[in-house]
């Protein structure tokens, strides 16, 4: 386990404009902290693991692994991957298919030349941690996408790494092995404490795994957080919109109280300054609910005057898609306790609410 240093990591790509993949970014993290990098497509996520691993150069920057330097363009020094002592795990599994398991997973193993005895029984141990001890002599084809993922895993684990890099390694499972592989994967953290950098552009996954979470966007960190403030606290409108307050709302003030943009008024007073006479309230669907049309909200609640555009059953609630004033919105309807809502329908007028406290 190491305390790791990023500092300053820029890389470009050439090209007509050229590409600032990674843009000036740095990073201290913790010895056995997980780290999330949660950001949209070509934020510049892989490109961070890659130069972390060695396997890309960086344009600038300097980067640390405890007391080690493993890159610093000014000192010349940019030791190859096999010299870094870094476990990775991507998400197309990356075994080598005329290896069986056992020489996957102990393939880092000889790269950094460990004895024979030792290898065999590090390669054991790894095997076990991940349940694929009884899959050893089989070739990466007999084997299932969740069991080829396991198999990275250990063999990103089994020469006991300073760092282990994951590049969407639970992407190309399905739903309920995605589920399994990442519970898997947060009580091996919980049990081993390796120090991890993990790469996803999946909002629940880097709210479940992470100690703290990275969001980036265009090559550069916007916000650097543990999940609960990432997820109550969004420093931005771009976090917000990414972990999920999918809903914006425009508020004017009107005399003593809001209007929403086509005029119509709003029930309920917001906690906001009085010299803001606008104000852009950013919801989850969760936080925006619906009653009928002739009810008011809760005393604690801000209502607005919406139409249903549609409707969809989701077990215990519906996901209602509504307009108000021209903007379309993502509502969340439960239905324990409010059967009306199974009825909803395209073109019913609904009141929708939110809590003064849930608003932004
Ligand atoms: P992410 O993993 O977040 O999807 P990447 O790190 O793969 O993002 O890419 C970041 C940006 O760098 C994107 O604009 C991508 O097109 C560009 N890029 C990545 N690799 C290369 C490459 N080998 N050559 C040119 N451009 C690249
Ligand atoms: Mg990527």
């Amino acid at each position: 386990m190491s305390h790791v240093r990023i500092d300053g990591l820029t890389k470009r790509f050439a090209g007509k404009p050229p590409a600032v993949a990674v843009d000036n970014l740095s990073l201290e993290i913790e010895p056995g902290e997980f780290i999330v990098l949660l950001g949209p497509s070509g934020c510049g996520k892989t490109t961070t693991l890659r130069c972390l691993a060695g396997l890309e150069t960086p344009d600038e920057g300097r980067i640390s692994l405890g007391d080690r330097t493993v890159l610093d363009l000014r000192e010349k020094v940019d030791l190859p991957p096999n010299k870094r002592n870094i476990g990775m795990v991507f998400q197309s599994y990356a075994l080598w298919p005329h290896m069986t398991v056992r020489r996957n997973i102990g393939y880092p193993l000889r790269t950094r030349r460990v004895p024979r005895e030792e290898a065999r029984v590090r390669i054991e141990e790894a095997a076990l941690l991940v349940d694929c001890a009884a899959l050893l002599d089989r070739y990466p084809a007999q084997l299932s996408g969740g069991q080829q993922q396991r198999v990275a895993l250990a063999r990103g684990l089994a020469a006991r790494p300073d760092l282990v890099l994951f590049d969407e390694p639970l992407s190309n499972l399905d739903a309920r092995l995605r589920d399994q592989v990442r519970a898997q994967l947060h009580e091996l953290h919980a049990r081993l404490g390796f120090t991890a950098v993990f790469v996803t552009h999946d909002q629940s996954e880097a709210l479940a795994l992470g100690d703290r979470l990275a969001i980036m966007k265009a090559g550069r960190i916007e916000q650097l957080d543990t999940p609960e403030r990432v997820f109550e606290e969004p420093a931005t409108e771009y976090v917000a919109g990414f972990i999920g307050m999918s809903n914006r709302i425009a508020l004017r003030r009107a005399g003593e109280g809001w209007t929403v943009a086509d005029g119509a008024a709003v029930t309920g007073d917001l906690p906001v300054p009085r010299a803001h006479a606008e104000v852009a309230v950013r919801l989850r669907p969760d936080d925006l609910l619906l009653r009928p049309a002739e009810e008011e909200p809760p005393a604690q609640g801000v209502g607005l005057a919406a139409e249903v555009v549609d409707a969809q059953f989701g077990g215990r609630h519906m996901d209602v898609v509504v307009t108000i004033a021209d903007s379309r919105l993502h509502a969340r309807a439960p239905l324990t306790g409010a059967p009306w809502a199974r009825k909803l329908a395209r073109g019913q007028r609904v009141t929708a609410w939110f809590a003064k406290d849930t608003a932004l």
